[in-house]
């Protein structure tokens, strides 16, 4: 079939497909040990889920406006305003199908041909694909271990061009785990104002911070990088909502309200009765998203020091997210070579670098259980152990 243009230039999510193998061989009855998963193994706390059966038993199951219910876009403006110290109000604000759907949303209301954006690598895969599909170019800044894996504003300004429209942020960053100091994001706010350009600020992961890590909304510097800010966050990583399909962006009202009109011609509104799960998560005391990232630290610090015991693996101590990138480069191997044979040979389950942008790394997820973090990391070493 004469499948369009576009849909040429994207490719799958290999982190998906990686996941589906892994959990496929799980099925079979396979030992895996998996490090691909990109959600919290937790289960969603139970207030968050009687919040929406409650919901659901009162009928909230019909459709609803397309930016959201007005209840849970207040929620939110209350919410960035507190912990982010942003100041937007429902309106700035639209409820999407995940925070990967609001990236989407945006990039089709704000990109087109002609268009660049900045995308440092390591990145989350889907950012160059979304931008490709709304037409624009992706313009990759290969960053490295020796700045964390974190885009310098000199880099920033050196990849400024007329055509650059948009900059995307991620901190705490999907793979790295690395966070921006407030000093690394004011010298970035800095170029954003000079140069005038846009930047989104994928903030999924500000909860799940490390060692004293603190997370700053880059919008929260002044009013000049506000105006040029747009916020992309969502209840996925934070409160183990995964499956629920609940993220929102935040903005300029003009902006929001084209995002409102592709979505009203694309999705509608999301799930009601999910909305409304998210708004307990929002509006109850917030223990449930420490157990998780107690929980989550303890397993970091395992994984980190069983990786670096290994010869032939280096990886830097991640202050945020649930995942260590390392080095591979000593093994020989490129990412997806090392991946495959990893999990043909010794059923261990990570994801390749390449996925990335960054061939000589591979990704793992500590959103799994400690003993098999441990089961996993025996046979990891003995895994590099029979290459040399
Ligand atoms: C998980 C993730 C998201 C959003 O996930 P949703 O499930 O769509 O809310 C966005 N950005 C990054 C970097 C992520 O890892």
């Amino acid at each position: 079939m004469q499948l369009a243009a576009r849909v040429g230039q994207v490719s799958p999510s290999l982190t998906l497909a990686i996941s589906a193998k892994a959990k496929a061989m799980k099925a079979d009855g396979l030992d895996v040990c998996s490090f691909s998963a990109g959600e919290p193994d937790f289960d969603t706390p139970a207030h968050i889920k009687a919040a929406a059966k409650q919901a659901l038993d009162q009928g909230k199951t019909k459709y609803g406006p397309a930016a959201g219910e007005p209840k849970l876009r207040q929620a939110i403006a209350n919410k960035l305003r507190q912990d982010n110290g942003l100041e937007y109000q429902p309106e700035n604000i639209i409820v999407t199908n995940g925070g990967k759907h609001s990236l989407f949303g945006l990039m089709q209301a704000l990109i087109e041909p002609g268009d660049d954006v900045i995308i440092p690598a390591p990145y989350w895969l889907s950012y160059p694909e979304m931008v490709k599909l709304a037409g624009g170019t992706p313009i990759i800044v290969q960053t490295d271990a020796s700045t964390g894996y974190k885009i310098t504003s000199e880099q920033l300004q050196a990849a400024i061009t007329p055509q650059t429209k948009l900059f995307i942020l991620n901190s705490p960053s999907n793979p790295t785990g690395m966070v921006y100091t407030p000093e690394e994001l004011k010298a970035l706010a800095q170029v954003i104002v000079e140069r005038d350009i846009l930047v989104v600020s994928d903030e999924i992961y500000e909860k799940i911070l490390y060692d004293g890590a603190q997370h700053l909304s880059i919008g929260a510097i002044g009013s000049d990088i506000f105006q040029r800010t747009i916020t992309s966050n969502g209840f996925a990583k934070a409160y183990s909502m995964t499956g629920w399909r609940v993220g929102y962006l935040a903005g300029a009202v003009d902006l929001i309200k084209a995002v409102t009109t592709i979505q009203s011609h694309s999705t509608s509104n999301v799930c009601t009765f999910a909305q409304y799960g998210a708004i307990a998560a929002l509006e109850n005391p917030q223990d449930c998203v420490e157990e998780m990232r107690l929980a989550f630290a303890k397993r970091r610090q395992v994984i980190y020091e069983r990786l670096n015991n290994i010869s032939g693996i280096r990886c830097s101590q991640p202050n945020g997210a649930f995942y260590v990138f390392a080095d591979i480069s000593k093994t020989g191997l490129q990412s997806l070579e090392f991946c495959n044979r990893l999990l043909e040979a010794e059923k261990v389950a990570t994801v390749p670098g390449i996925a990335f942008g960054v061939d000589n790394c591979i990704r793992l997820s500590y959103a799994t259980d400690m003993p098999s973090i441990e089961k996993g990391m025996d046979r990891l070493e003995k895994f590099v152990r029979q290459l040399s």
